[in-house]
């Protein structure tokens, strides 16, 4: 899960992979921004995750293609069983707000749902372009999965905790880089370098930029 906003611009930025075309069929044919029903702002929507208010499964999925190349490239990757993976992608679903709410590029994970701010970020996300986003989006997912419990709830909650834990060491280290940063004249918001400087977050961005690496005949064969 992910409580800290994901700001930073998609990956056309990300050097190498410019000129990487889509593989065919990667965007969803049709993409239908579903409204969440869990609440409407971060902590609120946070607390109806965590008191088992449930999504109806009605979001929007990912599309066949992304699944199987993101199933098999994160199996990999986080060194998950492949079935396991495919059948949770096969299970994740878009919303928009909840509590990704009024935020319009901001992400935010809970078990099977990903919580966009707007319909343009949900456009964005399943895009070609906002592929790294979508990669780190899918790894917290990854995340949620590993948590030590046995039922969905119970490894959202435990999955929760590690972030807050998590959150701990980020928010004193992320404010005195972003301190230091400022020194130094770096643009870099002291939202973003406590997001940066957080344990989990670093992992799933680690992934999510290993996915911009990989060559394009792998993943044009993986589809
Ligand atoms: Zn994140």
């Amino acid at each position: 899960m992910q409580i800290a906003p994901l700001l930073r611009p998609p990956s056309s930025a990300i050097r190498g992979a410019d000129a990487l075309a889509a593989p065919v069929g990667w965007k969803p044919e049709q993409i239908v921004a579903v409204p969440a029903r869990r609440h409407g702002s971060s902590l609120r929507g946070m607390w109806d995750a965590l008191r088992g208010v449930e999504e109806l499964g009605n979001g929007q999925p990912l599309s066949p293609v992304q699944v199987r190349t993101l199933g098999a490239f994160l199996a990999d990757e986080w060194h998950a069983p492949a079935a396991q993976t495919l059948a949770d992608l096969e299970q994740v679903r878009f919303y928009v707000g909840g509590p990704a709410a009024r935020r319009p590029f901001l992400a935010t994970q809970v078990d099977h749902a990903v919580y966009v701010g707007s319909p343009q970020g949900l456009d964005r996300i399943l895009d070609w372009e906002g592929r790294r986003w979508l990669v780190h989006e899918l790894g917290h997912v990854m995340q949620w999965r590993r948590a030590d419990a046995e039922t969905q709830l119970g490894k959202t909650r435990r999955s929760t905790a590690e972030y807050v834990v998590g959150s701990a060491i980020a928010v004193p280290t992320g404010a005195a880089r972003w301190l230091h940063g400022k020194f130094r004249g770096s643009a870099q918001t002291l939202r973003d370098a406590i997001h940066d400087a957080h344990p989990m977050e670093r992992e799933t961005e680690e992934h999510a930029q290993s996915f911009l690496r990989q060559p394009v005949t792998d993943t044009l064969m993986l589809s």
